[in-house]
């Protein structure tokens, strides 16, 4: 059959580089090789076992058939609950819709709200999916350049300037991926006076690594009451309760905006798995900001971000990195390389370097082109610290070569 009879969507699409670099390595350790694998972002630490058994408990009490499309009630209500709880914010459980992960929760509200051509203003670097996601629901993105030296973090100015007549969202994600930026209370209230003049922009909040800041708690751009009913918070249980194989994410939206979801989720995918909704339930109600197993986990990603840092910085020290306040991400810059080649590669951009790595080092980390950054890569530290140090052990020779 021709493969003509593929939509222009998906023919103009490209793969996820986060899954493909992921699914790479995993080729390359079927064939027997030993790769270190820093190209996924997730935690390397297993469910909670009360999570676990929650969704055992599930299936024992036939919690098998189809939930409803927006989510159990008594999940939609623990996850009105925990926002209160952690974030101060008042949502009635009928504006959340819970979903296959955050990832069709931000997929169902790129489709809910763009027309062809519409525009999401975001800063790069910004996790890859948002701009394949508004990309195949027709819009387009409009990028806001950030640097190293200032944190990735763009300023109100750059957010005013990209404002036109297109725009219909804006979208910021703290703690950030790859970034790994926090915007402070005070960052964010200055992005909040933007939107003064702005009442019909939709600003999407990704705050899937709420739990994984360094800097103290959290904050969500939502607490500005001024613009609460603009704003869609975007959140799961993947990253802090390391639960990315059970796929539940959710919203907290103006009703109009869950409605919409609601309605595009009942004929796409109707509600999510009954059972991993169950050990959400769990994990929600009882993990709240604060909880041992939240600081266990936030403690132990802090120790290994400065471990990597500083192995980083004492065997490579051209490769020039911050120090991010929160996920588990380093995205330093790695121009040095270059125009540098080991006789044998020429590393032209950080697609190149990535694939050199992956090649001659063993170890998989994701090139920043992806990301709206090509002078970085993207290193995941969500694994154990003797693999981190294993693994600037095997890049350092292979870089060292690049002359
Ligand atoms: N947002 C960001 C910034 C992410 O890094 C991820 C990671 N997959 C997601 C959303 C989606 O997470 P999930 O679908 O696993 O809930
Ligand atoms: N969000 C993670 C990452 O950026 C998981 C993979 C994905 O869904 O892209 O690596």
């Amino acid at each position: 059959m021709d493969k003509n009879i593929l939509s222009t969507r998906i023919k103009t699409a490209s793969e996820s580089a986060t899954l493909e670099m992921t699914r790479r390595s995993r080729e390359l350790k079927a064939q027997g090789i030993d790769i270190i694998t820093l190209s996924i972002g997730e935690p390397d630490f297993n469910t909670p076992n009360p999570v676990k058994e929650a969704a055992k408990q599930a299936i024992d009490n036939n919690k098998t058939h189809y939930p409803p499309v927006a989510g159990f009630e008594e999940l939609r209500k623990a996850i009105a609950h925990k926002l209160k709880r952690d974030n101060g914010l008042d949502f009635n459980f009928k504006q959340i819709v819970v979903s296959n992960g955050a990832k069709q929760s931000l997929a169902n509200i790129f489709f809910s709200i763009l027309n062809s051509e519409d525009e999401v203003i975001m800063p790069a670097p910004y996790w890859v999916s948002y701009a394949g996601m508004v990309k195949m629901a027709g819009g387009k993105s409009v990028l806001l350049t950030s640097t190293i030296e200032n944190d990735f973090k763009v300023s109100p100015k750059q957010v005013e300037q990209a404002i036109g007549n297109k725009t219909k969202a804006f979208l910021i994600n703290s703690p950030g991926n790859p970034s790994g930026s926090v915007y402070t209370r005070e960052d964010l209230q200055k992005l909040t006076k933007v939107f003064r003049n702005h009442p019909d922009i939709l600003i999407i909040s990704d705050e899937i690594y709420e739990y994984i800041n360094f800097g103290g708690q959290h904050y969500s751009i939502a607490s500005f009451p001024e613009i609460k009913e603009q704003t869609v918070v975007v959140n799961g249980v993947s990253k802090g309760y390391a639960m990315t194989g059970w796929r539940i994410g959710y919203i907290a939206a103006p009703q109009f905006i869950a409605d919409a979801c609601n309605k595009l989720q009942g004929q796409y995918t109707s509600g999510a798995s009954s059972i991993s909704q169950m050990a959400a339930l769990e994990a929600i109600e009882n993990n709240p900001e604060g909880s041992e197993y939240l600081s266990i986990m936030r403690n132990s990603f802090r120790q290994r971000r400065d471990l990597l840092i500083n192995a980083l910085n004492k065997a490579l020290p051209q490769i020039k990195t911050n120090i991010p306040d929160g996920a588990f991400y380093l995205f330093p810059d790695v121009r040095w390389y270059f125009g540098k080649s080991d006789g044998e590669t020429l590393i032209r951009n950080s697609i190149d370097l990535a694939h050199y790595l992956l090649n001659k080092a063993h170890v998989a980390v994701v090139a920043g082109e992806a990301f709206g950054n090509p002078d970085n890569i993207r290193i995941s530290y969500a694994t154990s610290p003797e693999l981190l140090l294993e693994a600037v052990r095997r890049m350092k020779p292979a870089l060292d070569m690049l002359n």
